[in-house]
């Protein structure tokens, strides 16, 4: 995107620009404080200057002295002035000497004398001097610290100088045009009807004030991170045809008490002052996470008063100004209740993980900018890419073609998509990691294991693929399943043969060879999470009936549970997830056992070549299984055999 380009700025010239200026008045005050010393002392020692008792005598005698004045401890001589020559208020001086003839002297010679200091004349030129010593500097000087105030307070972040604390300055991102619409957002369908009525509303507010309907204030984009959020909120702005200002949550936490809660003010002014336009605060959770919340040990002052601010500019903001604000987390369960209330965040928008069809048409979207090869089926990867998003998405077509620029080809061909996917799912291929031959054979056996527990159980999908070759984000092989179709809902067996398929890998490793190894950790976690879930969650256990005994928190993002049950029966929890993973675990290592043949067989031809297809895996299945009758199943499994779906990485623990 585009952003950076309009940055847009509280008020002056950008940062840069500031240091600059401030450096400058730096060197000016510098010179110009030397120049008027040097004048001023110059001017002093030229119109002053100290002379010889006996010179002041014989000046005295050749009448060029029209004045004296006698101090205490020295005597002031004023020349006579020349004609024509303009006089400066230049003196002589001398030490005071107790002179008795001094007097009679002066007399005889016609020179005025008295003892008062200053002469009109003198004193003015004094004034000079003291303001040019002594004021210019000075204000020169509180005029640096001024500006040097003001750089201080932009560079924490204030801005405005030192008067201004806390007025906007260059995080807010405004946008004339977003250059973004609904075209650029694929599926996510129902976020955008939602969204259709805003934009309806910002291209005719008269519309609606005329009947006396409320316009929405706002409305709350939620969904897992990567889904589309804050291309939606652009792409409102950008289907009204208004101005789109944007701020992320965590830009109104500062350091300072009240900067937070004066820049939202600051936003929602220069927001009606831009309307119509679409102010959206991305990751709003940043501010308005509840104020009751005992985790943040009490309360943090600075946080609740931006949040108290927002909520007071949403409730006050000019209601004739058509002025949407948007907002997007994900993590709506931590935001205030009050956030939420009608007239403020009242419309909550979902925007979910995309579904098959989402996915293959914002694969489409991504994919409009490449240049494909014919052979391209986005239907398959986005079978092969379930719980994926948009984020995910796009860079997988993007990584698709660097990989197609990397193999000199001109154009995308359905491999490297097919690549791309398992990169961004499972890593890059590690080729020169060597394992022994010994280590080969186990991941191998492992990974045969997964595949033949899924395909024998009828509830769970055919595989896919199989490979051994390492992939850097730590798998050292994996199977990919294929889901027939995307579903939403797993009956209880499902689920259990799932957990079967998880623990088959090490199953299949106890069977072959006797012994266990660390590269199950990864699957033993994620079927005792399952078998956990199916108590605590989702009521499929006889002891506790449906009774919750553990809540998700944050839904969007890792899906933690937390526990609101007491320690006893925490204890049963545990000992029922245990009675699970034991009764999978016997019928995994039963079904390796009964199909040891198979099991050794795929595995041999996986060692020799390392990855194989679904497919090759079904053939040799079939002909341990039934050698007669395998081509009769040809067609059978040939239909069976559409998506995919990641199951099992092998976690390598160090
Ligand atoms: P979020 O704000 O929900 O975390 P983003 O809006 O920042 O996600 O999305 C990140 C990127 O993913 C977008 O820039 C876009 O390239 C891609 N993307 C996400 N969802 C979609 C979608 N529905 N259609 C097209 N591209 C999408
Ligand atoms: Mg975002
Ligand atoms: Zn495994």
């Amino acid at each position: 995107m585009n952003e950076n380009n309009n940055k847009q700025n509280g008020q002056g010239p950008p940062q840069n620009n500031d240091f600059k200026l401030f450096m400058r008045i730096i060197i000016i005050s510098l010179i110009v404080t030397f120049v008027m010393h040097m004048l001023s002392t110059s001017m002093v020692s030229k119109m002053n200057q100290e002379i010889k008792y006996s010179d002041f005598i014989q000046m005295i005698k050749d009448g060029e002295v029209s004045e004296v004045e006698i101090e205490s401890d020295r005597i002031i001589i004023y020349p006579k002035q020349q004609e024509g020559v303009p006089y400066l208020g230049n003196y002589y001086y001398t030490g005071y000497i107790s002179d008795e003839n001094l007097l009679p002297l002066l007399d005889e010679y016609d020179v005025e004398y008295d003892v008062d200091y200053y002469s009109p004349v003198q004193e003015n030129s004094i004034f000079m001097l003291f303001i040019m010593e002594w004021v210019l500097p000075i204000c020169l000087w509180g005029l640096l610290f001024m500006f040097l105030g003001r750089f201080v307070m932009k560079r924490m972040g204030g801005g405005g100088g030192i008067m201004g604390v806390g007025k906007s300055n260059a995080k807010i991102y405004m946008q004339k045009e977003t250059g973004v619409t609904f075209a650029d957002v694929a599926g996510q369908d129902e976020a955008k009807e939602s969204l259709e009525e805003i934009i309806d509303f910002l291209h005719n507010p008269e519309k609606y004030a005329a009947i006396g309907a409320k316009q929405p204030r706002g409305a709350l984009l939620v969904g897992p991170p990567g889904t589309g959020k804050t291309l939606l909120a652009k792409a409102v702005a950008g289907e009204a045809n208004v101005t789109f200002m944007s701020l992320t949550g965590s830009d109104f936490v500062e350091m300072f008490v009240g900067v937070g809660a004066s820049r939202v003010r600051d936003l929602f002014k220069q927001a009606q002052e831009n309307a119509p336009c679409i102010v959206f605060i991305d990751e709003i959770d940043a501010i308005g996470k509840s104020r009751d919340n005992a985790i943040n040990g009490g309360g943090n002052d600075e946080r609740e008063q931006t949040l108290n601010q927002l909520l007071s500019e949403m409730d006050g903001f000019d209601s004739s100004k058509a002025v949407v604000v948007l907002a997007a987390t994900n993590r709506p369960e931590v935001l205030d209740k009050a956030l939420l209330r009608p007239g403020r965040f009242d419309r909550r928008i979902i925007v979910e993980k995309p579904d098959l069809i989402g996915r293959e048409k914002i694969l489409q979207v991504h994919a409009a900018k490449v240049k494909l090869g014919k052979d391209v089926d986005f239907k398959k990867i986005a079978l092969a890419t379930s719980g994926a998003v948009g984020a995910d998405l796009a860079n997988m077509v993007n990584e698709a073609a660097l990989r197609a620029v990397r193999m000199g080809r001109s154009e995308v061909l359905q491999e490297d998509l097919m690549e791309a996917v398992e990169v961004v799912i499972a890593g890059k291929e590690k080729k020169d990691r060597i394992m022994s031959e010994k280590e080969k054979r186990i991941v191998a056996f492992h990974e045969v294991g997964h595949a033949l527990a899924a395909a024998k159980q009828k509830n769970t999908q055919p595989v896919q693929k199989i490979t051994i070759v390492p992939r850097t984000m730590g798998a050292l092989g994996y199977t990919m399943q294929m889901p027939e179709e995307e579903h939403y809902l797993m009956t209880k067996d499902e689920i259990l043969s799932e957990i079967v398929v998880l623990l088959a890998g090490r199953s299949a490793e106890e069977v072959e060879f006797g012994l266990v190894t660390t590269g199950a950790s990864n699957d033993i976690e994620r079927a005792s999470q399952l078998a956990r879930s199916m108590i605590s969650q989702y009521g499929m256990s006889d002891t506790f009936d449906m009774m919750a005994l553990e809540s998700v928190q944050n839904r969007y993002l890792d899906g933690r549970a937390v526990s609101n049950c007491g320690d006893i029966t925490m204890a049963q929890l545990d000992q029922e997830v245990l009675s699970i993973i034991k009764t999978c675990h016997e019928k995994a290592v039963e079904i390796i056992s009964s199909n040891k043949e198979a099991l050794v067989k795929i595995s041999e031809y996986l060692i020799s070549k390392e990855t194989i297809t679904g497919e090759e895996f079904m053939d040799i299945l079939k002909q341990c299984d039934n050698p007669e009758a395998a081509e009769d199943k040809e067609e059978k499994s040939e239909t069976a055999k559409e998506n995919t779906e990641i199951s099992d990485e092998t976690k390598e623990e160090n």
